[in-house]
């Protein structure tokens, strides 16, 4: 295909054009609940194989599949146990992917050669239209280069993929702001391979004890996706990431460091909530600010990271926001961001 991307309002008849685009083998990025998504059609390999070349992905990083529907899940999975069903009516369409046993037709490419697929229904009209129209599974990985921040608005998607892909839908930023959850349901109890969108507080009130997968220890059976193993979700700047129950002892811990790197004449930024982000613009720092919860700090968390590196800032200071709800996704990302995580 000749290479100009054309970057669109999702109106109903540019989604029915992007539609067409990814039925010939096309590549198109479009909004969904959670984060930008660059999407192909997963049952063509080609087309597959560009969406790893668009955005230098490692092979074996495995993809998620996106649905239109729940009644397309046989497509993709070879069988679907009784506990995702369950989890599918409850949560689909949203922010929560299920990895299942995979259909033969299911590229290997789109799972990294695992005998598994990771599948979901994403909550969002734009995408729910594209894929629906397309008529066709749509293999759909966060729509910037690997490695990278995720993006949360088209002008992000634009900033790290520009003329590598065909249609660029603009549905205006993502609500969510951060990856679905990613939810291994053959292990028992049922284990969150990746925090996200659908908090464990929701699953567990839907189906009882769920674990969370440890990237320092993992389980016997190995690692369930090499996805999940590196240094992840990262801007140019160096991220220092404040780990530590206690909020005012952390904020004094970093606050310190902040005086100790302004000293050395460096240029530090920090993402903060509004209610902490005075003090530390005193001091000197340049403060994105994240709003004032774990929901609107979700949504902004790498806008943040973007427009600090577009500062030209240095480092990056931010603290852990605690795991009830969306915080157990944000730690889990700034972790993988951080060059360097201080307990205190
Ligand atoms: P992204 O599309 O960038 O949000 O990344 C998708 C992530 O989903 C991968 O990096 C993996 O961690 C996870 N994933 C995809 N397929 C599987 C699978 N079959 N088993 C386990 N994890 C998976
Ligand atoms: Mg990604």
């Amino acid at each position: 295909m000749a290479h100009m991307t054309e970057w669109l309002p999702a109106t109903p008849e540019n989604i029915l054009r992007a539609a067409e685009v990814l039925r010939k083998g096309g590549l198109v990025a479009f909004p969904t609940e959670t984060v930008y998504g660059l999407g192909a059609n997963a049952l063509d390999i080609h087309a597959v194989g560009r969406i790893f070349t668009a955005k230098e992905r490692p092979a074996e990083d495995p993809l998620i599949i996106h649905l239109s529907r729940r009644s397309n899940l046989k497509q993709v999975a070879q069988s679907i146990p009784a506990l995702a069903q369950t989890l599918a009516e409850r949560f689909w369409p949203g922010p929560l992917t299920l990895i299942l046993p995979k259909q033969p037709a299911v590229p290997d490419l789109v799972t990294a050669g695992l005998n598994t697929v990771a599948v979901r229904v994403p909550a969002h009209p734009i995408a729910l239209a594209l894929i629906e129209a397309a008529d066709v599974p749509v293999a759909a990985p966060s729509a910037n280069r690997f490695g990278h921040t995720s993006p949360t608005t088209a002008q992000h998607v634009w900033h790290d993929l520009q003329a590598r892909i065909d249609i660029l839908l603009d549905g205006g930023p993502t609500p969510i702001g951060v990856e679905s959850t990613v939810l291994d349901v053959s292990s028992d109890p049922p284990c969150i391979l990746r925090p996200g969108g659908v908090t464990r507080e929701q699953l567990q009130a839907v189906i009882g004890p769920v674990a969370i997968w440890n990237r320092q220890t993992p389980p016997s059976g190995g690692l369930p996706s090499p996805g999940l193993l590196e240094r992840h979700y990262a801007p140019r700047a160096n991220v220092i990431f404040f780990l530590g129950s206690g909020e005012p002892q952390v904020q004094l811990a970093l606050m310190e460091y902040l005086n100790a790197l302004l000293a050395e004449g460096k240029r530090v930024g920090a993402l903060a909530l509004d209610r902490e982000a005075e003090p530390l613009e005193r001091q000197g720092a340049l403060v994105f600010r994240l709003g004032p919860d774990v929901e609107s700090a979700a949504r902004h968390i790498y806008a943040g990271l973007r427009w600090l590196d577009s500062q030209q800032v240095e480092i990056v200071l931010c603290r852990d926001l605690g795991e009830d709800g969306l915080g157990l996704a944000i730690r889990d990302r700034l972790q993988r961001a951080a060059v360097r995580v201080i307990r205190v």
